[in-house]
């Protein structure tokens, strides 16, 4: 068992969404071990107790909040129980995501796009609605959104999900500019292919799209989900102090090319 009652997040409180899974679930699992106090969020209640049952048995403290992050009111709920629960929010990490149905912009429905839109852009905007206040009447945090490297490129077949990754990152830095002033630090991480359940999901489980994802990547594998906690808690660091409003990519050089 590790103690993780002391660290350099001693004291402070971190929400993450979408944290059942992948990125999101090393991301908590990593704010836990440094010290941090977490708040668990995700549609999915089953691996969110698990996530939570992890941290408790790294000797840490987590709450898991049921939360449908393209829904106000659920969303408003999870800022409530995560203040009731620990009485303050230093960190938000916004992960929370979907990459939908695979298709051209012609093919793409509306159905799909509402969906994507309302779970991967309209939820970050939601999110910090609720968290910047909350944020204001401590005086600081900091929040990081999710985007992808389909925020900084294109990606064929994925338009809605292509679209929201980029309306991130604009989102991202219209906030950080408004509330610079405030000691709140808002930026975004660009993650490339990262080793989770979204990316089996869109690989269809075949070897052979893996292959291809990974051949696309310069550095010659895909990237763990404990790479862009890393990056996520530098960003929630004092180390990235004057850090705001940016989109970090974390890619094994992928936009680079
Ligand atoms: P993941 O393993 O599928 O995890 C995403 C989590 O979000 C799942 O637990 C999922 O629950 C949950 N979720 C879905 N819809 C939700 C909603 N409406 N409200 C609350 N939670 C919801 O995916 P991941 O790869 O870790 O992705 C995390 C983030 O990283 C996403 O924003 C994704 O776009 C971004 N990203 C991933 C990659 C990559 O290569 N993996 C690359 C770039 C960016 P269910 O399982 O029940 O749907």
């Amino acid at each position: 068992m590790e103690n993780t009652g002391s660290g350099p997040f001693s004291g402070k409180v971190a929400l993450v969404t979408g944290a059942s899974s992948g990125i999101g679930k090393a991301t908590a699992l990593a704010f836990a071990r440094v010290g941090a106090r977490v708040a668990v969020a995700d549609i999915a209640v089953d691996g969110g107790n698990q996530t939570r049952r992890m941290i408790e048995e790294l000797g840490g403290k987590a709450i898991f909040l049921r939360c449908d992050v393209s829904k106000e009111s659920d969303v408003a709920s999870m800022l409530h129980q995560t203040i009731d629960a620990f009485g303050r929010i230093d960190c938000a990490f916004n992960n929370a995501g979907i990459e939908g149905a695979q298709g051209s912009t012609v093919d793409c429905t509306e159905e799909n796009w509402d969906r994507v839109l309302n779970i991967n852009l309209k939820s970050a905007w939601l999110c910090m609605k609720y968290e910047i206040p909350a944020m204001l009447r401590q005086g600081g945090g900091v929040i990081v959104n999710c985007s992808s490297i389909a925020g900084i490129v294109g990606f064929q077949n994925i338009p809605a999900y292509v679209a929201s990754k980029h309306g991130l990152i604009g989102l991202t830095k219209t906030a950080a500019l408004e509330y610079a002033k405030s000691k709140i630090r808002i930026n975004a991480v660009c993650p490339g292919v990262i080793r989770t359940p979204m990316i089996d999901r869109f690989a269809h489980g075949e070897a052979q799209a893996l292959q291809q994802l990974i051949a696309g990547e310069p550095v010659g594998r895909v990237g763990e989900p404990e790479e862009i906690a890393a990056a996520v808690l530098w960003l929630c660091s004092d180390g990235a102090s004057f850090v705001t409003g940016h989109p970090l990519v974390v890619d094994g050089g992928w936009v680079a090319q």
